[in-house]
């Protein structure tokens, strides 16, 4: 369990003043010049040692794809772009920093900016966070009107200017490429990798691309240092995180906590328990939508990490956890999921378009059980030939939460088909025919 004085997001639920002053008494800005004159390699070794693997979703070693810019600035720009597209269903967490902690956030762009030698950062905000972008903007705007942005940014030499861009509203530009593509004012549809885009990103020059969360804890690492965030979790699995609890828990709630928590401790000590208690559990979606369920008897003991939910075939996801009491229609709630990724799909590929459009037609008909056997495995089948033959992991979400529901729900498919049948003898008959 996180003790308060290890809590990175000291203003998680907005009880204090947001604005410069306020955030500089919780630490915000403490020491930036400082850190900042320790140099481009120190910072980014230091966030290599750290643990700190990214927060979107992905997981991948933050200070690594720093250590994938170029080591100069040769002719072209280099960028970061932060993404603030938060979409994922059951995903609310970078919207709090945003609006309760957005200086600690800003300070994050500077520094991380610095260290990959970017002059200019943009921020890419979802469409519907309205009063995010106005907290936001009204941080940056405090910030330049203290020299902590522009020319000499707070005092460290470094000139950097930030930006804010709000999206319009589509899941897809959430995926790095497809929003570099809507920065850059066209579609936003994802591109190939590779190249990936610390070799070709955002109007084709150098450009790393970070979640909200990963780029705010950076200064508090560097001022409490990576040994200290790393003690949190286990090997592979360190830091402090947020967890977006929702569903049929007493208390849905945001919480930052340490990883490899239990996930029965997240929910009991935090959430207030499951409704209805433990027993009354029926499966949870541990990393927003886009990762197959787990079932209760796997849920009794599973840590929350990325190693430890991979093993159980799932993943952590952004770490939103979505929980579903006995009452919980899995197969409607995962049909309701593939609607979600048929709606959300860009059409650029055809097993994402027509795949997550068949998979959910399917996935309706099997709610009220008009379907047969042999259509579970097919579509377990058309699943397995959408994850990891698209150009995006879209396909990849689209597939994960139908190959949990088959993994861990298949009797409930079976009992409505057989239920079906029996109130429709005729039905039976056909098929056996
Ligand atoms: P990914 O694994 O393809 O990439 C993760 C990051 O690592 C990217 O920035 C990518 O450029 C970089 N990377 C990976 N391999 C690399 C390499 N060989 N060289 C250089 N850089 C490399 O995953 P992704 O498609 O970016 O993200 C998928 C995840 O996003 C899903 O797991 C899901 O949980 C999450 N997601 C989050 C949201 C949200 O609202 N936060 C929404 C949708 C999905
Ligand atoms: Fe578009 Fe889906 Fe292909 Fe991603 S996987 S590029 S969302 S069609």
């Amino acid at each position: 369990m996180l003790e308060d004085k290890d809590r990175i997001f000291t203003n998680l639920y907005g009880l204090q003043d947001w604005r410069l002053e306020a955030a500089k008494q919780r630490g915000a800005w403490n020491g930036t010049a400082d850190l900042i004159s320790l140099g481009h390699d120190w910072i980014i070794q230091q966030i290599k040692d750290s643990g700190l693997r990214g927060r979107g979703g992905a997981g991948f070693p933050t200070g690594l794809k720093w250590s994938f810019m170029p080591k100069e600035v040769k002719g072209r720009p280099h960028y970061l772009v932060v993404n603030a597209d938060e979409s994922e269903p059951g995903t609310c967490k970078d919207r709090e920093i945003m609006r309760h902690d957005p200086h600690l956030f800003i300070e994050g762009c500077l520094i991380a900016s610095y260290a990959m030698k970017a002059n200019v950062c943009y921020i890419y905000l979802r469409g519907e966070y309205v009063d995010e972008r106005n907290n936001l903007q009204a941080a940056v705007d405090e910030a330049y009107a203290a020299g902590l942005l522009g020319k000499n940014a707070a005092g460290s030499g470094w000139d950097f200017d930030l930006y804010l861009h709000h999206g319009a509203g589509a899941y897809i530009c959430g995926e790095e490429t497809a929003l570099l593509e809507s920065l850059e004012g066209k579609k936003g549809q994802p591109r190939l990798k590779p190249p990936f885009p610390a070799g070709a990103g955002l109007y084709g020059c150098p450009t790393t691309v970070n979640n909200v969360e990963s780029i705010a804890v950076a200064p508090t690492i560097l001022r409490r240092g990576a040994g200290w965030f790393r003690k949190f979790g286990r090997e592979n699995n360190h830091g402090t995180k947020i967890f977006s609890i929702s569903g049929h828990v007493n208390r849905p709630c945001n919480v930052e906590e340490a990883m490899s928590i239990p996930l029965k401790q997240l929910i009991d000590v935090h959430c207030g328990g499951v409704k209805g208690g433990w027993d009354n559990l029926k499966a949870i979606i541990p990393g927003g939508s886009s990762v197959p369920c787990l079932p209760k008897n796997i849920c009794d003991d599973v840590l929350m990490d990325f190693d430890a939910l991979r093993d159980h075939r799932s993943g952590l996801g952004t770490a939103a956890v979505i929980v579903m009491d006995k009452s919980t229609d899995m197969v409607r709630a995962i049909a309701r999921l593939a609607y979600f990724y048929k709606h959300e799909s860009c059409g650029q590929c055809t097993p994402c378009r027509e795949g997550t459009g068949w998979m959910w037609r399917v996935l309706e008909r099997m709610v009220v059980g008009d379907s047969t056997t042999e259509e579970i495995d097919k579509l377990l089948e058309v699943s397995t030939q959408i994850e990891g033959h698209t150009i995006c992991a879209l396909g990849d979400a689209a597939a994960w939460p139908v190959q949990g529901l088959i993994r861990h729900f298949r009797h409930e498919i079976e009992e409505r088909i057989n239920t079906y049948r029996n109130d429709r003898p005729h039905v039976a008959v056909a098929a056996a025919e």
